[in-house]
């Protein structure tokens, strides 16, 4: 009892202190609300900047808690644990969501969904962001994953990107500097991305339609994508002449369950939040798929999902 009125004491001397913004804070906001796998805890706060501005403001006003804030795309890769994630939680509002393009090229705001991005450089008959219309995430989470997909990954069309750090101070990065390797990158912990510059090429737009169509039957015929899910749970490994999903199959993971949490028959490399799922089932449940491909195979799978929050051990 004691422990948790001074918790929540912490709390509100911390909610207290925070610096005066134009944007929005909502405090102990559900995250499940916003997560793919709809689930997970609190964010202690959550702050949806105004715009570019009301970001460095903040940054340069707020006590320093480097470890204690936290950025969020679309959380279509994060698996947040049903403990939340304590200090700040930044999510991008509109006005980081811009699109504009000068011939080729196009600069788009970090909070701009990839298939937006994809569908307006369609609209110009820019080709080669075809490949983004089927990933779910922003710009700004699919830099830092490195996404991509039939081949193409983010790093190939970036051309580089504009940050600020965690004192406000702001970066622009030529993606030659920065390290990207599959479905990660080597951009410091306290960069937030604020936008980047993409480069695609001239082509028709019946090319690129027929492209987008294609990819869209793809998804729709081999992933779950209309479920409580947070895409491919587990890397390929380099080191293996099997993908993850088939992997997970010659173990005979398919279909396994944990309390909520399932292993999709569709996909075996997507976990389900079947409706009422915990955080922890879906982790525990990842834990054991690790375990049995490990024993079955002598591969170690790597999580892509990043695993973010307090743990907290809730069954259902
Ligand atoms: C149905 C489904 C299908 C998927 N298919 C694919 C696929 O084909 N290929 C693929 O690569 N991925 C796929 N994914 C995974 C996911 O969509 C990608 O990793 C996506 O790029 C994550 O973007 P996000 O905005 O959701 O990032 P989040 O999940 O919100 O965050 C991911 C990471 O990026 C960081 N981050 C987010 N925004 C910023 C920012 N502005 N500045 C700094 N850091 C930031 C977060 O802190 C976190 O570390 C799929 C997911 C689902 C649910």
């Amino acid at each position: 009892m004691g422990l948790i009125l001074s918790l929540n004491n912490f709390s509100i001397s911390f909610q207290n202190s925070l610096p005066e913004v134009s944007g929005d804070y909502k405090f102990n906001y559900p995250l499940s609300r916003i997560a793919w796998f709809k689930v997970g805890g609190p964010a202690e706060v959550m702050f949806i900047p105004k715009d570019k501005q009301d970001l460095i403001c903040f940054l340069k006003n707020i006590k320093k808690i480097q470890d204690e804030i936290f950025v969020v795309g679309a959380c279509s890769n994060l698996l947040i644990r049903d403990g939340g994630l304590r200090g700040v939680v930044i999510k991008l509002g509109n006005n980081f969501k811009s699109i504009k393009y000068e011939e080729d090229h196009l600069f788009v705001g970090a909070g701009a969904l990839d298939i937006v991005v994809s569908r307006f450089a369609a609209s110009k008959g820019i080709g080669g962001l075809e490949f983004l219309s089927g990933i779910p995430g922003t710009i700004g989470g699919s830099i830092i994953m490195n996404a991509g997909a039939y081949g193409r990954e983010i790093s190939d069309i970036l051309v580089s990107v504009e940050a600020v750090d965690n004192y406000g101070r702001i970066h622009n990065i030529d993606s030659n500097d920065i390290s990207f390797s599959y479905r990660s990158s080597q951009i410091d912990n306290n960069l937030i991305l604020l936008g980047a510059c993409l480069k695609g090429y001239k082509e028709d737009h019946l090319v690129i339609k027929n492209q987008l169509n294609e990819i869209q039957k793809l998804r729709n015929d081999t992933q779950p994508i209309k479920r409580k899910t947070g895409g491919s749970t587990f890397k390929n490994p380099k080191d293996s002449k099997y993908k993850a999903w088939e992997l997970i199959d010659l173990s005979g993971c398919r279909g396994m369950k944990k309390g909520g949490a399932v292993v999709s028959d569709q996909h075996c490399n997507f976990l389900i939040n079947t409706g009422n799922a915990s955080a922890f089932e879906l982790e525990k449940l990842g834990d054991e798929i690790r375990s049995k491909v490990f024993c079955s195979t002598g591969v170690n799978l790597d999580w892509e999902i990043k695993r973010v929050g307090q743990l907290l051990e809730v069954s259902r």
